[in-house]
């Protein structure tokens, strides 16, 4: 029973559709769809990508803006590129993307953290540590926020929050990285993009198809003002000569032909129910000490024990019980406050393992709280 990683449930996957687009990739581009292609991305790509996040997203760029990544990943490690030298001062939510924090680190950033709530990101705690830093004459390169379905919470942020982390970026300068990789899993409301509420002079954007067509395509895209996109061009030009053209192909594709949005809609249903039916096993079976997120959208839950359990001797057990989860420590900056913590993801196993994965996890958690 896997409950660490963050694999899409199979059954989001279209593998029929996507068979045959991908002969109809062959038929409309030839060998182009094995030639090298430029590196900012195939041009009809970078159109359907426009129209699909102005759709989808309510967010507006223009050819100029938009550069295709493989992957959000690419995308993370290019803004840290640009952005962040030795000692430079990087924010992020805590706990937060594991992932994103380790691509930080090996710039050799010094990370700051801000704890989330119910509506994300505490802004003004950040303001205050944007005060403070202000004072030595310091500030923060980059803020790094997952303000819809966080990933670990699943907590979406607040419209005044997001407003107000605007209004901080404008003021003490520094590049807000809103990283959008759920935007299309929200349950219940949409929120709309940072990117789209001021425009994109304080804000770097990056999504990617992997959560609601298939993260094998690797095919992902960051929307920015056009002097960054063009750093990211010359960059990505090193780094990997251009994203699979391939996989552009097959993501133009099914964009046009709408595969994306019905999937996404498909999937948003699906991950609602088993959300659902894991947050129902928790609160039956955890203790009434311990505390869970309500998770707006996405792939996990959150859970604090409070009940004096390191979860990293717990996952040692439970690895042996054929369970699998991820430890608070690993996503957290000051890993003393998650010690007790977990994420639970419930997008890829099936609902039978959910049942007897939390079902086995409990057992395991209430022998470890009679034995401490
Ligand atoms: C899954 C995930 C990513 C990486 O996705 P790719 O587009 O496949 O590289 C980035 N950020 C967050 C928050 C994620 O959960």
């Amino acid at each position: 029973m896997n409950f660490a990683s963050g694999l899409p449930d199979p059954r989001t996957i279209p593998k029929n559709e996507i068979k045959e687009i991908i002969a109809e990739a062959f038929e409309i581009y030839g060998y182009q769809v094995l030639q090298y292609s430029p590196s900012s991305g195939l041009s009809k790509l970078v159109k359907e990508v426009i129209k699909f996040v102005y759709r989808t997203r309510g967010l507006r760029a223009n050819l100029n803006n938009v550069i295709i990544v493989s992957g959000s990943q690419q995308g993370l490690e290019l803004v840290s590129r640009i952005f962040i030298d030795p000692g430079d001062i990087v924010v992020v939510e805590e706990p937060t993307y594991l992932l994103a924090l380790n691509v930080f680190k090996l710039r050799k950033a010094r990370i700051v953290s801000v704890p989330v709530d119910d509506e994300g990101m505490d802004v003004n705690v950040l303001e205050d540590i944007v005060k403070d830093l202000k004072k030595d004459g310091k500030k923060p390169k980059i803020v790094y926020t997952m303000p819809v379905a966080q990933n670990p919470t699943g907590v979406t942020m607040s419209i005044n929050r997001r407003k107000h982390l605007l209004e901080l970026a404008e003021k003490y300068n520094f590049i807000i990285v809103e990283d959008d990789a759920y935007g299309l899993l929200s349950f219940d409301y949409e929120q709309p993009p940072i990117a789209s509420l001021m425009g994109l002079n304080n804000v770097v954007y990056i999504s990617s198809l992997s959560k609601v067509l298939a993260p094998g395509l690797r095919v992902g895209y960051v929307i920015a003002n056009e002097n960054i996109i063009n750093k990211m061009y010359v960059l990505k030009q090193f780094m990997d000569l251009g994203t699979s053209v391939l996989g552009q192909a097959i993501a133009q594709i099914a964009l046009e032909k709408g595969v994306v949005d019905k999937n996404a809609e498909y999937a948003k249903r699906l991950y609602r129910l088993k959300k659902n039916l894991m947050i129902e096993l928790i609160d039956g079976m955890f203790f009434s000490e311990s505390w869970r997120s309500n998770p707006k959208g996405g792939f996990y839950i959150w859970v604090k024990l409070n009940k004096n359990i390191d979860t990293r001797k717990l996952f040692e057990q439970s690895k042996r019980n054929g369970v699998i989860f991820t430890p608070g420590a690993n996503l957290c900056v000051n890993t003393y406050r998650c010690l007790d913590a977990m994420r639970l993801s419930y997008s890829n196993p099936s609902e039978d393992e959910i049942r007897i994965g939390i079902y086995r996890l409990s057992s395991l958690i209430r022998e470890m709280a009679n034995v401490s």
